[in-house]
């Protein structure tokens, strides 16, 4: 007599631990196409293409994940299509309270 085999399914895991490491692109706007990487032996993550072959490479730290490096590519971006946007001073508002004086009519010198 063998042993029964149970065949209860095991309860769904929920995958929390697996972050997000794939993402559109910002040059072909392909949904899925840029994947991340992250060595951490030379703190270098980075994110490329593989339909348009674009890619980033940034300095990362023991806590960059995925998204940051993607994140910074994706400003690095708007970067380069902004490029140094001058520092226009908007400080003239022209709310500033001034004082109006009354001319004053009392005096009719008949
Ligand atoms: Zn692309």
């Amino acid at each position: 007599m063998g042993k029964r085999k149970s065949r209860a399914k095991p309860a769904p895991k929920k995958r929390m631990d697996k972050l997000d490491t794939v993402f559109s692109c910002p040059f072909c706007n392909h949904g899925t196409s840029v994947e991340c990487r992250i060595d951490m032996k030379n703190l270098i993550g980075e994110a490329s293409c593989r339909i348009c072959q674009e890619s980033f490479s940034t300095v990362i730290t023991a806590l960059t994940e995925p998204i940051d490096i993607y994140s910074e590519w994706i400003d690095e971006c708007e970067r380069v299509n902004n490029p140094e946007e001058e520092d226009v001073d908007q400080d003239d508002d022209d709310d500033v309270y001034v004082p109006r004086k009354r001319v004053s009519t009392s005096e009719w010198d008949d």
